[in-house]
């Protein structure tokens, strides 16, 4: 089901795919990206999270080719890419990188014995880029949709988000967990998901629908050094881990250990994998909570929850800085708001603050303001509901 700006994006990619290619497409698909409520950093810790898709997205459309070659053009970057299906690489080609991750999905499902034909394509998407609503995922469940459809070997929304992850791993090179995956693909409209990432079962939580809204606010810092801080976070929580299970000797992630085990425990642990360990482990407990809070409707304490979340994300765990501070605090300071944090992996991107809906004028008009004095950047909001998951659309 498309949103109306997803209309009307289908029909100016419409006009774009039959003047590039000189037909129709024959097959489309939409994917968004997402906000993460709660349940930061936990993911690669086998933990919960607590994603909703987003009202913004990826489309993609396509026509079979019969040219053992996929020709791409991509509406965003103005630009075309063209590669054969037989013996696709990454391109070293940095003005193309946005084309590896169709390279990344033909090679992914090629390795599970599906044959991708020769395609044209139009990409254009709404996910703002390197903001940390995960348009790289969009990109990835997208494709995936729109190539295992074309190739008639239809996957499952699971199998799709783990072809995708697998994608964005072991071809694009980045070591992601599978949240952002996931809930593209199987999101659900006015829901969050709970998800469990160690066995991948999840429960759908109703948002919402009226009294409250979910606003996203871009930094507009964009990461910088997160690779190899997200490496480093990533080592410390094994490091807790192999000093934790002398005592613990059944865990195998943090996700394994209560937050009462942490307490009496916790002297075993060195600086700063001691607090990189609190804020894993209390984090978990926080996004449990949340699911709880928002099945009785009680807004006060999700919003407590989200603003110790972005306190542990900020002192223990480290991955907050200046201008996601900056922000925050200024959402916290306007009324009618409940609760504000980080969203995303840190040191830039975006916040999501729950605000009543009496409030969001005043919210809207304010946080851009206060945000600007402190940091002499502008702020950009994002207002959406809780949108569904990846789709075919055609
Ligand atoms: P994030 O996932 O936080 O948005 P990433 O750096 O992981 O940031 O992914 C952004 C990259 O994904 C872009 O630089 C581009 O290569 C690719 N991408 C995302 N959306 C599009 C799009 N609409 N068209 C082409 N490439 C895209
Ligand atoms: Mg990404």
């Amino acid at each position: 089901m498309l949103n109306p700006t997803e209309q009307t994006r289908l029909l100016q990619m419409e006009s774009s795919f039959s003047s590039e290619f000189g037909s129709a497409a024959k097959i489309a698909v939409r994917a968004p990206g997402r906000v993460n409520l709660i349940g930061e950093h936990t993911d690669y810790n086998d933990g919960f999270v607590m994603p909703a898709a987003i009202e913004r997205s990826v489309l993609m459309l396509a026509a079979p080719s019969n040219t053992g070659r996929i020709q791409v053009h991509a509406l965003n970057y103005n630009q075309s890419s063209t590669f054969s299906i037989e013996g696709v690489q990454p391109t070293g080609d940095s003005r193309e990188r946005w084309s590896n991750y169709l390279r990344a999905m033909v090679w992914v499902l090629q390795g599970e014995g599906i044959s991708v034909p020769g395609l044209n394509m139009v990409v254009q998407g709404d996910v703002p880029l390197g903001s940390g609503l995960s348009s790289s995922a969009a990109m990835l469940v997208a494709a995936g949709l729109l190539l295992s459809e074309a190739a008639q070997s239809p996957l499952s929304p699971v199998q799709l988000a783990l072809l995708a992850q697998k994608a964005e791993r072991e071809f694009v090179g980045v070591n992601v967990g599978i949240m952002d995956q996931y809930i593209s693909a199987l999101g659900k409209q006015a829901h969050a998901l709970l998800i469990d990432t160690r066995s991948l079962e999840y429960e759908a939580i109703s948002l919402p629908v009226s009294g409250v809204s979910l606003i996203i606010a871009d930094t507009s810092k964009r990461r910088g050094l997160v690779d190899s801080e997200y490496n480093t976070r990533r080592s410390e929580c094994e490091r807790a881990v192999e000093i934790l299970s002398q005592h613990l000797p059944q865990i195998k992630a943090l996700r394994d250990v209560s937050v009462e085990q942490f307490l009496s425990l916790q002297q075993h642990l060195p600086e700063p994998v001691r607090s990189r360990a609190k804020h894993v482990i209390t984090e978990n407990q926080r996004t449990l909570d949340m699911a709880e809070a928002l099945k009785l409707g009680d807004m006060q304490r999700c919003g407590k929850l989200m603003n110790e979340s972005h306190q542990s994300l900020q002192i223990d765990y480290a991955v907050s800085c200046r201008e996601l501070d900056a922000m925050t605090e200024a959402a916290r300071s306007l009324q009618g708001v409940y609760g504000s944090r980080m969203t995303g992996a840190g040191f830039g991107g975006c916040t999501v603050s729950l605000v009543a809906d009496e409030a969001l004028e005043n919210f809207q008009r304010e946080l851009p303001r206060i945000y600007q004095q402190h940091t002499g950047l502008e702020a950009a909001l994002l207002v959406s509901k809780a949108a569904p998951g990846a789709e075919r659309i055609l």
